[in-house]
């Protein structure tokens, strides 16, 4: 069986993106109803020479606003608990909002290791944003670019060291 790894995070911060760039081109996106964006949910990652299994939690972007943190967590509830370690997105951009924070706090009391992610945070602005993000309480984050692929050897080699 291999180690799980879950993306995780309110819609927009980048998780699907940082899917894409984990899994490679070999298992891209894949739209399999016109006019409908089906992401892939799930897919392997070769990282340091490993082997993960990495988990989407797509589907959260369609929730109505007042629902939002209830169709968060059911979404992310059954990935998070197969989770040998959860990557937690927040947009180092928009820095932290109540979403992120009340996420966080559900998070925390789910009992699996967590890995901080300061995303979009390419550049020098990025990286002073992604600061922000340790008003979480969930350790250090870690700052990089999905989009631009920056910082995702560390991250690979970040993951792998908890696995
Ligand atoms: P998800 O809803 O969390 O899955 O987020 P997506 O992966 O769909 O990305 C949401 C938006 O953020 C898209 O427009 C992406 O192009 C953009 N995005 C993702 N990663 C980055 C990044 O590293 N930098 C910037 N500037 N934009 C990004
Ligand atoms: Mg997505």
């Amino acid at each position: 069986n291999l180690p799980v790894v879950v993306i995780a995070g309110r819609p927009n911060v980048g998780k699907s993106t940082l899917f894409n760039r984990l899994i490679g081109r070999r298992q891209a996106i894949v739209s399999d109803m016109p006019g409908v964006t089906r992401d892939r949910k799930e897919g392997e990652a070769l990282m340091r020479g490993r082997r993960v299994r990495v988990i989407d939690t797509a589907g959260l972007e369609e929730a109505a606003p007042d629902t939002l943190f209830g169709r968060m967590r059911s979404s992310s509830e059954t990935a998070v608990e197969i989770a040998d370690l959860v990557l937690f997105c927040v947009d180092a951009r928009a820095g932290i909002t109540p979403a992120d924070a009340h996420f966080a706090n559900w998070l925390r009391r789910q009992g699996r290791p967590v890995l901080l992610l300061a995303n979009k945070a390419e550049g020098k602005a990025g990286t002073d944003a992604a600061l922000e993000a340790f008003s979480l309480g969930l350790g250090t984050p870690l700052a990089l670019s999905a989009e631009h692929g920056e910082g995702i050897g560390d991250l690979m080699g970040e993951i792998v060291d908890r696995l």
